[in-house]
């Protein structure tokens, strides 16, 4: 009997501590850059100087489609503008999106660094684009908004520094290496001076050794294939120890490709066909379990509680 527990109890620690997966969308104007002189975004061709959300509404309704066919609970990043739009549109967000997150994907896709733009927004109008976007969302969705993700996955000290205070519970913006120093942990963003957490995305290394990023915009642009993610999951999974691997994908880039060109109805095709055999083979990898970004932060935290407890030698 005894070696039986043993075997028990070995199983359940090894279920215990699954690869996390989340499923994350970031929901903004199809083909979008940054512009020079200005703080929001515009849909590529620029010159028209349109904000265009067909392919965001096409390829949002394929991917909602999806994931309920596969039972997959994702997390949307609204950029509150491209929302509006989409309501505008006809789509019933609130609805499509309600076994969702939705977190919060800035109002108009600002360039808060001012990289492209040349305009660095200080922590005043940050605040004001951030209360502004998250209320709209509120509103819309009748819910609370807690996880954030920067529009060109680009943050900075004031940027973090206004999220913390608006008391958001994640920013998700930062790339790290997955490997032997990070497993997907949530961590403080210490090198902002805050003590709000990140729940990272990954980057990693396919079978040649390059390195690949968890976006899947390179499967949509014919430069990488569907598998070469699965195998990246497969290879890291016994090292996550509770970790969180976060996908990230632009609902237009099913459509439209990053200048704005419409793919040929083939090439669309074979994206959605894709964005399918990931989400199907990544539903069934045994060891992982894909989770919402909020359902896994609440997890995580109440995590540290015992631990903490246990720490502690008075207890
Ligand atoms: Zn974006």
């Amino acid at each position: 009997m005894f070696p039986a527990v043993i075997l028990t109890i070995t199983k359940m620690a090894k279920i215990d501590k699954p690869l996390y997966i989340a499923i994350s969308l970031d929901i903004d104007p199809d083909a979008n850059s940054a512009v020079e002189g200005r703080h929001d975004a515009l849909s590529h061709p620029l010159k028209d100087g349109r904000v265009s959300i067909e392919a965001c509404k096409m390829g949002l309704q394929k991917t909602f489609d999806l994931l309920n066919k596969y039972n997959i609970e994702a997390t949307l990043f609204y950029e509150a503008r491209t929302a509006q739009m989409l309501i505008e549109d006809g789509l019933d967000l609130p609805k499509l999106s309600e076994r969702h997150e939705v977190s919060c994907h800035s109002l108009k896709h600002e360039d808060f660094l001012g990289k492209v733009s040349g305009l660095p927004m200080g922590k005043k109008s940050i605040e004001e684009v951030v209360v502004k976007a998250r209320e709209i969302l509120k509103k819309m969705f009748k819910r609370e908004i807690k996880g954030f993700r920067a529009p060109y996955t680009r943050i900075n000290q004031p940027v973090v520094k206004v999220l913390e205070r608006l008391g958001f519970k994640y920013d998700s913006s930062e790339t790290v290496s997955f490997g032997a120093e990070w497993v997907g942990n949530p961590f403080p963003l210490e090198a902002y001076d805050s003590g709000l957490m990140e729940l990272a995305l990954p980057c990693f290394y396919d079978t040649k050794g390059e390195k690949m990023s968890s976006y899947l915009w390179a499967v949509f642009e014919g430069r990488r294939d569907f598998g070469e993610y699965i195998d990246a999951v497969l290879r890291v999974k016994d090292m996550a120890n509770g970790g969180l691997f976060i996908f990230s994908t632009h609902p237009w880039h099913l459509y439209v490709d990053c200048t704005g060109r419409p793919f040929s109805e083939k090439q669309a095709r074979s994206n959605l066909q894709n964005l399918e055999q990931i989400l199907s083979h990544l539903s069934q990898v045994h060891g992982t379990q894909i989770i919402r970004q909020d359902k896994y932060m609440e997890k995580w935290l109440v995590k540290q509680i015992p631990q903490s407890l246990q720490s502690d030698p008075v207890r």
